[in-house]
């Protein structure tokens, strides 16, 4: 086992990974921009190194920073979080090189998955159902053309190296092909330095269903079911959910089978979510994701299991410790993320909070980096936190959010709190009837 793990990440997530290192007797590094000094991830480290100013190029996505951070306090393996560095093959061979354990899967896995357009080619040789769409890249307006004729429009262009919903531009007839294809190469280009893009069906009411897999690099590897992300604003998950009111059991171990047999004949290391699409009983995967995901804890209220545990166990050489009879699902689980924006607008809200009361009880868990006093700096995402709760059943899990909602009490900056007391009281939502396209409607219908 390790005996040092530095943790490149900062806000709830870096906390979360300390948490797991101290369960496990490791000792931790915290490392921080100037405009986090006063971060509480900094304050529960063992050790803190500063890495640079508060831009995140110059410190939290450094790698000579970062690597100069390991060297000097001997951290003998690096946690990336999510988000930064987490799916960057470069980082994890760097630090290979540099005999210190990156944890999450290899290199050569993070550079296939990352790529969109050899992603869906590799896991559609492996059984898995994807998105129809351009076979491929395409290279100019005719091969798009060609291809959204085949299809039907409407069609989704999108960046073969997109995230966080950017580089994904809407085409809803011939006429708009042309544009979005330049706006989608130009916002690609900017955002990752890489303007391939390819063409999918756009699909008109999905739900966003994803799979959380794990893997030892040994030859074993399970499924943890699922979490259903329907509810999303400008394609970014707002609320997740496990199970998904859409699932049964059959549908559920069938397609938990397909992706662990995927990731078994990969040998895939490490904790991995397949994402699908999923349109009348039909899957359709989107992409996968090779880190811990922000909603990881659902899975982990339904399932009993330390994911970030784990994967420092399988990061340090050991096998998985379970094996997929041994994981059984257990009531149900939401997730809302508490962003510091306010609730109408959405305008990012940084600044001092001046007064911080948490929600508790039973089986209910807040995972956040702030605290009362705390100023939260303008540079980063908006994320503060986030509430999970547990009930046995959906019902239980809803009537125990609208009581913890009701408990949270954040002054001194806007967050989206009161978001989630209105939604959780509208009938789709709690009948789990809503698709991808919910909640930008709803919000419309509000505003008007
Ligand atoms: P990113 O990596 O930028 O998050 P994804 O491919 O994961 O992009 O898609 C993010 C979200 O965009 C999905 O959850 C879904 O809401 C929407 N989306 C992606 N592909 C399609 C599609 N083919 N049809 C309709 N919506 C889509």
């Amino acid at each position: 086992m390790f005996d040092k793990v530095l943790i490149a990440n900062r806000g709830e997530i870096a906390l979360r990974i300390q948490r797991a290192c101290k369960e496990l007797g490791i000792s931790t590094v915290a490392v921080h921009s100037t405009a986090d000094a006063d971060a509480m991830h900094v304050r529960l480290a063992d050790e803190s190194v500063c890495i640079g100013p508060p831009s995140p190029t110059e410190s939290y996505l450094n790698i000579p920073r970062l690597l100069a951070a390991c060297e000097i306090t001997g951290a003998d393996a690096v946690h990336p979080g999510y988000g930064f560095l987490s799916e960057n093959a470069r980082f994890a061979e760097i630090l290979e090189e540099h005999k210190i354990t990156f944890i999450g899967p290899t290199s050569e896995h993070i550079r296939l998955m990352g790529d969109k357009i050899t992603a869906k080619d590799t896991v559609k040789k492996l059984g898995i159902p994807v998105v129809p769409g351009s076979d491929g890249g395409v290279a100019n307006e005719a091969e798009a053309l060609a291809c959204a004729k085949e299809m039907g429009f409407p069609v989704l262009v999108k960046a073969a190296s997109g995230g966080g919903g950017r580089g994904m531009k809407l085409a809803e007839t011939e006429a708009d092909l042309a544009e979005a294809m330049a706006n989608a190469k130009s916002e690609a280009m900017s955002s990752f330095g890489d303007d391939a893009i390819y063409i999918e069906k756009y699909l008109t009411k999905p739900r966003h269903i994803e799979f959380q897999v794990f893997g030892d690099g040994r030859g074993n590897a399970v499924h943890l079911g699922e979490r259903d992300c329907s509810l999303q604003r400008r394609h970014q998950k707002i609320l997740e959910e496990a199970p998904s009111p859409a699932l049964n059991d059959e549908a559920r171990n069938r397609v938990g089978e397909v992706v662990a047999k995927a990731m078994r004949d990969l040998n895939y290391r490490g904790a991995g979510t397949i994402e699908f699409l999923y349109e009348d009983g039909e899957f359709f995967f989107i992409e996968m994701n090779t880190r811990l995901q922000v909603e990881h804890p659902v899975t982990e209220a339904i399932t009993g299991i330390d994911l970030v545990l784990e994967q420092i166990r399988v990061a340090a050489g050991a096998q998985l410790s379970f094996q997929q009879e041994d994981i059984t699902f257990s009531g149900h689980a939401i997730e809302c993320r508490i962003n510091a924006e306010n609730a109408k607008t959405f305008r990012p809200s940084p600044g001092l909070i001046t007064y911080w009361h948490p929600p508790g009880g039973l089986s209910v868990r807040v995972d956040s980096g702030v605290y009362q006093g705390y100023r939260i700096p303008p540079y980063y995402d908006s994320l503060i936190g986030k509430l999970i709760v547990h009930g046995k059943t959906r019902n239980e899990c809803m009537m125990r959010l609208r009581r913890s909602l009701s408990e949270f009490v954040i002054d001194g900056i806007d967050t989206t709190i009161p978001l989630f007391s209105e939604l959780i009281s509208q009938p789709d939502i709690v009948n789990g009837l809503y698709d991808i396209h919910w909640l930008e409607k709803y919000l419309a219908k509000s505003e008007s």
